[in-house]
């Protein structure tokens, strides 16, 4: 069990005595990192008009950090315990507060405020590190957390983390996606977990139904063994169809091919027969650690995974970052980062950094083949601005006589409601589109992808969204280019008919899933959705949407495959 507060603080680890050394010097860092983020942050109230008096307060913030009892403290439980710094300095500061809370003046009581904010930000860049605390663990677990955040989900080895829990978090989050990827078993958005679970219980994590038992009986604990065997050797049966095409009984052909976050998935989408990478989220590399990504370095981890997969294309997105994947050197504080300076915005903003991710891809692209795709397009503006950065990128590189690919298609994200609403617009200056439903229905259907509460409001075959899709892929084919998604909507096998029908001509998804979509392709006549798609497309809610898919004897949970895997 991880920490029951918002920030996901490993549990208490036990260390050697050289190991004790360095976590006080690890504490001592995130100190001074924490003083460095409130001087910067100070710095820029004292030129903000208005903002001055508040100034005053992150110096206060500043002398807690110095507090010499809470250092001392701290440092004193590290060695004395052999424990981490999280969990040491989480204790001293429930102590403090503790005694802040009961004193009895309204002043000294809101002083306590102050002091979990500081704490939070040590906790945070303390945790920052998560990867140590994940690699101090010897046996295998289920880690039971509030939250995680997706780079700490991206350091977890799967052969010490067997799943995990989280109260916090809905199925499009990115935390979810990173664990589909890394085909890590897990539950999220269970609100409570972390009340119902103690260290040290155990427990069955069913992540496909999505639910948790706790201590469970005998006779519970063997049902699910054999549910684990079934299932295991499904995905294996499944491998078969490896080298198959996905096309239709009636010839409609799709390509499937993987996401992926990190170059050691790669193996993955192989291993799964993708037909090369149709999402290539280039963020994992720019996060977990403390300086930027150079050009080289870009280049080395693009040309890996264009060879890996070639003669088959690499998508590779332009960094998109913000939202819930924050740079640990990020300079913008923002209230609402869903709404704010993510992915192609931010790269606008700072073009050197954004050209030398371009000039990466370009010198990768002489080693294979690439197609360039920017996220987060919600104007034509954006679209040409970037365009102009690649352009001269290219110039900077023929100039310099660097080889790279000349005709590079170059493709948006559509996940912004109002990129799909102008898709014929976008469809004349773009090569291909790619329509992102994890965005594009957070953004239409106003649910924070990451927040529990509102997970239920999640439905892809809401008519908002189909007509959306509908639209998208209507107005790239009468542009003449082609029409993918890589959501997760697209490997979960509940939306493929309705995908399908609508006529899309690619579709790409966490790598696990692709035998699976692949063999219901398989077995599926291309009039028949089209002519369901077409039906769909009139519903008024999504519930007739599942209705007409039962009658027609196409509703997945029906079939009897999925039946008997899903069941206990
Ligand atoms: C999406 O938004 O659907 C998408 C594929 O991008 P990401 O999940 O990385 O935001
Ligand atoms: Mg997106």
């Amino acid at each position: 069990l991880m920490d029951r507060s918002s920030i996901d603080v490993p549990s208490v680890c036990h260390l050697s005595d050289v190991q004790t050394t360095l976590e006080v010097e690890r504490f001592r860092e995130s100190l001074d990192k924490s003083k460095r983020q409130l001087q910067d942050i100070k710095g820029r109230l004292m030129k903000k008009k208005g903002s001055r008096e508040h100034a005053y307060i992150i110096d206060a913030h500043i002398m807690m950090l110095e507090d010499k009892l809470l250092i001392d403290d701290t440092i004193k439980s590290i060695k004395k315990h052999k424990v981490n710094a999280e969990w040491a300095f989480k204790q001293v500061l429930k102590n403090f507060m503790e005694i802040f809370n009961n004193i009895d003046d309204k002043y000294f009581r809101e002083r306590s405020t102050d002091i979990e904010h500081v704490g939070e930000r040590v906790l945070r860049n303390l945790t920052g590190g998560v990867h140590e605390s994940f690699s101090h663990l010897e046996d295998k677990v289920i880690v039971v957390a509030h939250d995680l955040s997706p780079a700490s989900t991206a350091q977890m080895e799967r052969d010490k983390v067997i799943g995990f829990a989280t109260d916090a978090g809905g199925k499009t989050s990115h935390t979810a996606i990173i664990a589909r990827s890394l085909d890590i078993p897990a539950v999220v958005g269970l609100e409570n977990i972390t009340h119902n679970v103690e260290s040290d219980d155990i427990i069955i994590l069913d992540g496909i139904k999505g639910c948790i038992i706790i201590n469970p009986s005998d006779k519970v604990f063997k049902k699910y063994l054999k549910k684990q065997q079934r299932y295991t050797y499904y995905e294996q049966e499944l491998l078969k169809l490896k080298d198959l095409p996905a096309e239709t009984m009636d010839g409609r052909r799709v390509r499937l091919t993987g996401n992926i976050e990190l170059v050691e998935e790669i193996k993955s989408v192989i291993e799964h027969g993708g037909e090369g990478v149709g999402l290539y989220r280039t963020e994992f590399l720019y996060l977990n650690r403390d300086d930027l990504p150079q050009e080289d370095d870009h280049l080395d981890i693009y040309k890996k995974v264009i060879e890996a997969v070639y003669p088959n294309p690499v998508t590779i997105r332009t960094l998109d970052i913000g939202g819930d994947k924050l740079l640990p050197t990020s300079d913008y504080d923002e209230v609402n980062p869903a709404l704010g300076l993510r992915a192609i915005r931010y790269c606008l903003k700072k073009k050197d950094l954004f050209k030398t991710q371009l000039r990466g891809m370009l010198r990768a692209s002489a080693f294979g083949k690439i197609k360039i795709m920017f996220p987060m397009i919600s104007r034509v503006e954006e679209l040409r601005e970037a365009k102009q950065v690649l352009n001269r990128a290219k110039e900077e590189l023929e100039s310099e006589g660097v080889p790279f690919d000349e005709d590079i298609p170059v493709g948006i994200m559509i996940e912004v409601p109002s990129a799909a609403v102008i898709a014929d617009i976008l469809a004349k200056e773009a090569d291909f589109f790619s329509i992102g439903t994890n965005d594009l229905l957070q953004y239409s259907l106003a649910i924070d992808r990451g927040n529990e509460h509102v997970a239920y409001l999640y439905e892809p075959f809401h008519p908002s969204i189909l007509r959306m899709i509908k639209g998208v892929i209507d107005a790239g084919h009468s542009e003449g280019i082609e029409v993918g998604i890589c959501g997760e909507m697209a490997g979960d096998p509940e939306y493929l008919v309705i995908l399908l029908g609508l006529c899309l001509d690619q579709m790409s998804m966490n790598s696990v899933s692709i035998p699976k979509i692949k063999k219901l392709i398989r077995e599926i006549e291309f009039e028949k959705t089209k002519e369901i798609a077409d039906r769909a497309l009139l519903c008024s809610t999504a519930e007739e949407v599942k209705d007409l898919l039962k009658k027609e004897g196409m509703l997945v949970e029906d079939l009897e495959e999925f039946k008997e895997v899903v069941e206990v």
